[in-house]
């Protein structure tokens, strides 16, 4: 795994009790973005979808996301990224996005039950737990409860810092919350192209609200762009999204690409994605990272095989 202390400093620093995490630096900011996300709620634009819906009022917008939080799970778990192990992540009902090869449908589309829990309860578990390194909010997509993730700040006594693991579709007003008190953004970089993006997950103009949102972010703090490589998409989408990232960020931003790609939910209806990765599909776009030099790839490459052998159909 890459050095940490060198990719994320900041975040570092925090883990080594150096430095606060953002969300305490100033509990009046933080009041005020409570104030500021609760208002948006009732005339709901949180993200690009900008539904307008009062969601104060028990009105519910593309995202199925309540007026109220909505969490499917919490606990000490394995984050995506293990150099974030142990986190305490915690999973949010609804999304902003609705990707045919979702792997949580029950979580993204509101099928399942939400925890009964609230803000202060979440603080009270989090407040707990003696391991985690990072609190990592995560989906569905935790933008549609930006308003209840505040609250559990406030309610926050430990120095942890906070990840924002999201799909990125958010309104510049949203992100403008989030500045200042999120310690490492998480964006989840899918497409390379609109059309890709609308097909498979319904959404507009889906490059340049990400792109703007991820510059956004790496001018707010720190971040780490994951990519999850899918079949017959290396051209279109794993490319152009490593194109962005050299053009952009060369040695400043890690890339986290992910090789996992599994078939869920209505990914049979789609020729082009209803298969599994192959090794030579990820290999190609890993390749491709490198001859970029592109940070934190390389650490990819080296562990592939390792993740590979659970996931992936070989030739
Ligand atoms: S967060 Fe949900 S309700 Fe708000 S604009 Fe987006 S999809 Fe609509």
């Amino acid at each position: 795994m890459a050095n940490i202390q060198k990719l994320l400093p900041r975040y570092s620093a925090i883990l080594d009790g150096k430095q606060k995490p953002r969300f305490k630096e100033s509990k009046k900011v933080l009041e005020e973005k409570i104030a500021q996300a609760f208002a948006m709620l009732e005339d709901c634009t949180l993200c690009e979808r900008t539904c307008g819906v009062d969601r104060t009022k028990g009105k519910v917008g593309y995202c199925k996301s309540e007026g109220e939080l909505s969490v499917s799970a919490h606990y000490v778990g394995d984050a995506d990224l293990s150099m974030f192990t142990p986190s305490y992540d915690v999973f949010f009902l609804g999304c902003t996005l609705k990707c045919v090869f979702c792997q949580n449908p029950e979580t993204s589309q509101v099928e399942e039950d939400k925890k009964e829990i609230t803000e202060k309860g979440l603080a009270k578990l989090i407040n707990q737990r003696l391991t985690p390194k990072i609190i990592d909010f995560v989906g569905g997509d935790p933008l549609p409860q930006l308003p209840f993730v505040l609250k559990v700040l406030q309610e926050v006594r430990k120095n942890l810092p906070v990840m924002w693991n999201s799909s990125f579709y958010m309104t510049p007003e949203a992100m403008n919350i989030l500045a200042g008190v999120v310690d490492v953004y998480c964006p989840d970089f899918k497409y390379g192209n609109d059309e890709c993006a609308k097909r498979l997950s319904d959404v507009k103009n889906y490059t340049g609200i990400v792109k703007r949102n991820i510059q956004l972010a790496a001018v707010d703090s720190e971040l780490i762009i994951r990519h999850l490589v899918m079949p017959n998409h290396v051209e279109c989408c794993s490319k152009p999204v490593i194109d962005f990232v050299y053009r952009n960020f060369k040695g400043k931003v890690p890339l986290e690409l992910m090789s996992q790609y599994t078939p869920y939910w209505k990914a049979k209806d789609y020729p082009d994605i209803n298969r599994k990765l192959r090794k030579k599909e990820f290999e190609e776009v890993a390749d491709y990272a490198r001859s970029k030099n592109l940070t934190c790839y390389e650490s990819i490459v080296k562990n592939m095989d390792e993740i590979c052998k659970d996931y992936i159909v070989l030739g």
